[in-house]
């Protein structure tokens, strides 16, 4: 390693904001900078993003944040890239622009297209790709983008125009079109890519009608990708790491071995367990994917994300009126003993996995004369901590792994009663490691393992730094208890609308 090189810069490019952070050789962050940018609505369900601006947001706090540090590029060892995933991208080969905007993951535009697939293909699709079908994934936006851009088609098949996740089009930005790539997680979010022979699959292009031409080559996600072009850091960084943000933070939170597990607690709550070097196939619905592929060795994960987690939070304090801020839910929730009978499911916006219950809605349930605020408060804090617990109650059923261990992150988890009452549910330990940046770690390690600027995965858990643990309280009896009657609220929030339907 050249010793004169003393820093990693992390890219992460999310859905709401681009952001940049530099970590040192402790793996600490020493600058970061943040821009937000425009989010598109042209109609009821769909989102764009302008591709352009995703750079142009992702190059400026790039820049930013290296200045901010009183650095130069010639500081930084190597470049780690982390991004929202599915987001989908075409552009012209020759000149880099977009033929599109960004159709972003939450999009819902090829629902229908999913519907007409799922009936016939549900099965090998999910054999092969470790995915449900779903609107969520790359392969439908871009057929719609090949199917409604005019003449859009016929130019992809004759080569003229790329398809990227949001990693390979800041990749293909970095380096002026000189490279078209993209990593194994990323890949094996697009609907389009074996899990298992960690390739496209030529059935499923054929299936959604898409040329092989488009597509980025598939690289491991701790090398050396590419250099950057000079005129932005007046120097060639290499770009070493690449990975989605749920797969890069599970990494930074070094959940390296078999059954070790992350949950982030932010709007929603996203889950991954490690499942070691074999694909494990779900039957509860979850979705399995890659989580890393380092020195040719592959790692997968099984996810399931929670919609609502955080954002029942938000809703106590912007749509009740309950709380006048997040952190105030914590003091509140203890100024009880216990949830006085209360229980809340948040199914504001339908039930995510397990459940999968688009219809199910938000049910309060077991109100007295005697119930508060402090209980309502308390029961959505319990709720996280339940809806967290049956996605990881499915993984174990899964992956056949214990997971009596949560490593955590997100803006939620400075909610100490929260971690406490997790724990409690769960019957295992709660860690809150001191830096929560996980996401951007993970692809500062990536990207620093790759060039030896950290020597290998045991050096990075020497510096790991633990907040606080929480460990269980509660007796076994009394936790299950509690879930007992959170799964009797949750079949109420799934009847509702069973008795909707049938007026
Ligand atoms: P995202 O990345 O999804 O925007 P963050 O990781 O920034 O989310 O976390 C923000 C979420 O965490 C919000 O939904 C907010 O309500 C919730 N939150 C923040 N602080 C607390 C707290 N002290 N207690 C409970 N929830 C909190």
């Amino acid at each position: 390693m050249d010793t004169s090189k003393k820093y990693i810069l992390a890219l992460d490019q999310g859905t709401t904001s681009s952001r940049a952070i530099i970590f040192n050789h402790d793996g600490k962050p020493i600058a970061s900078s943040q821009k937000t940018f425009t989010q598109h609505f042209p109609q009821s369900g769909w989102v764009e993003h302008d591709p352009n601006e995703i750079w142009s947001s992702q190059a400026s706090v790039a820049a930013e944040v290296i200045a901010q540090a009183g650095l130069s590029g010639l500081d930084i060892a190597a470049i780690g890239i982390t991004n929202q995933r599915e987001t989908t991208i075409v552009w012209e080969r020759e000149t880099g622009n977009p033929i599109y905007n960004a159709i972003v993951w939450q999009d819902r535009r090829t629902a229908s297209i999913c519907d007409d697939i799922r009936e016939h293909h549900a099965t090998t699709i999910h054999k092969k790709t470790g995915l449900i079908v779903d609107a969520y994934f790359s392969a439908t936006k871009i057929k719609w983008i090949l199917d409604h851009v005019e003449g859009a088609r016929a130019r992809a098949e004759r080569g003229e125009l790329c398809f990227g996740t949001v990693d390979s089009w800041l990749i293909w930005k970095f380096t002026r079109g000189r490279h078209h790539l993209t990593d194994v997680t990323n890949a094996s979010r697009t609907m389009l890519f074996n899990i298992t022979t960690l390739e496209w699959d030529e059935e499923l292009l054929r299936l959604f009608d898409i040329p092989r031409a488009m597509l980025p080559e598939v690289r491991s996600c701790s090398e050396h990708f590419c250099d950057t072009a000079s005129t932005l850091f007046a120097t060639h960084i290499p770009i070493c790491g690449v990975a989605g943000d749920q797969q890069a933070a599970l990494f930074g939170q070094q959940c390296l071995h078999e059954g070790m597990a992350k949950s982030t607690y932010g709007t929603g709550c996203f889950m991954m367990v490690n499942t070691g070097n074999k694909p494990v196939i779900s039957e509860n619905n979850l979705l399995s994917t890659v989580a890393w592929q380092i020195n040719g060795e592959t790692t997968y994960a099984i996810e399931g994300s929670v919609f609502v987690g955080g954002a029942a939070i938000q809703w106590l304090r912007d749509g009740a009126g309950i709380i006048s801020s997040s952190e105030q839910s914590e003091s509140l929730a203890l100024s009880v003993e216990n949830n006085g009978g209360v229980y809340f499911v948040p199914a504001l916006t339908g039930l995510g996995a397990p459940y999968w219950d688009q219809y199910a809605r938000g049910t309060i349930i077991g109100i007295t004369r005697g119930t508060t605020a402090a209980h309502i408060t308390r029961a959505t804090l319990e709720a996280i901590a339940y809806q967290v617990y049956d996605v990881l109650d499915a993984m174990r059923e899964d992956s056949g792994c214990l997971i009596n261990e949560l490593r955590v992150d997100g803006g939620a988890v400075a909610n100490s009663f929260l971690m406490q009452f997790q724990s409690d549910i769960l019957g295992g330990k709660v860690i809150r490691p001191a830096i929560l940046e996980s996401t951007a770690l993970g692809a500062a390690y990536l990207a620093g393992l790759a060039v030896g600027y950290w020597k290998n995965t045991e050096e990075l858990s020497l510096q790991q730094k633990v907040d606080r643990i929480f460990e269980p309280k509660m007796e076994r009896q009394s936790a299950e208890r509690y879930l007992l009657k959170w799964r009797k609220a949750v079949e109420r929030a799934q009847d509702w609308v069973d008795l909707d339907d049938e007026q």
